[in-house]
């Protein structure tokens, strides 16, 4: 029998179980006294742990199986030895979920990084025009005819029309001329290049379906959007 086994609450009651029967064994032959000195406290601490180096044959076992004071002390080490064990089963769970959670955000970091990469490797380099198209706020959008962008990850550079400020804009792709349903957006500042003003940002529109969406400019200050006919391909 392996009473220095696994700690399971099997274990546990058969070791009790074991030194009750020690206990009983001893008062049946007569010797209601314990046999031979106290064992010292680390022996006591073995025992209690049931540790594999203890003999079960050293008298030492016999004396605290009849010892009062020997078994209550058995007893309270054994359920420090009970809690420590708990405590340390939580703290393994606590550190087990702490090295998931980092490993399981590591590897989501890494993919969306690999995803970001390979869409920037396969995006593709538009620019609109819009120099002349002027402003519409409102109304009936004027047609364009080079507005057309593919169902890709798009570097759009868009040039403002005349008089455009300079500044912060929002170049936004939309289903509605209301500014509802976007479908990407990026916010970048205007950059200078002789007259005109130009905006460049990614818009990821793989997962856009072909047909007739709205190409919005809004400026951070003015806070007004004009839209432009589009269309996805
Ligand atoms: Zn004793």
């Amino acid at each position: 029998m392996n009473w220095f086994g696994r700690r399971s609450s099997r274990g546990e009651e058969k070791f009790e179980a074991w030194i009750k029967r020690l206990h009983e064994q001893h008062v049946a032959s007569g010797l209601a006294e314990p046999v031979g000195p106290h064992p010292s406290e680390d022996f006591l601490r073995d025992l209690a742990k049931r540790s594999p180096a203890i003999s079960l044959s050293d008298a030492r076992i016999d004396h605290a199986a009849t010892c009062p004071n020997c078994m209550s002390r058995i007893m309270a080490l054994r359920s420090e030895t009970r809690e420590r064990k708990r405590k340390l089963g939580y703290a393994l769970v606590a550190i087990t979920c702490v090295v998931l959670a980092a490993a399981l955000f590591g590897w989501f970091h890494f993919r969306q990084n690999r995803q970001q990469t390979m869409a920037l490797v396969n995006s593709v380099s538009r620019t609109v025009d819009l120099w002349n198209a002027g402003t519409n706020r409102g109304g009936q959008p004027r047609q364009l005819k080079s507005v057309e962008l593919p169902a890709a990850v798009v570097r759009l550079t868009v040039i403002l029309p005349r008089f455009s400020p300079s500044g912060q804009y929002l170049i936004a792709v939309t289903r509605k001329e209301d500014g509802t349903g976007v479908v990407a957006e990026g916010l970048a500042p205007t950059v200078a290049a002789g007259r005109q003003e130009k905006v460049s940002v990614a818009l990821d529109l793989r997962n856009a379906t072909a047909g007739a969406y709205f190409l919005s400019t809004t400026h951070e200050q003015d806070q007004a959007a004009y839209y432009y006919p589009l269309q996805i391909r």
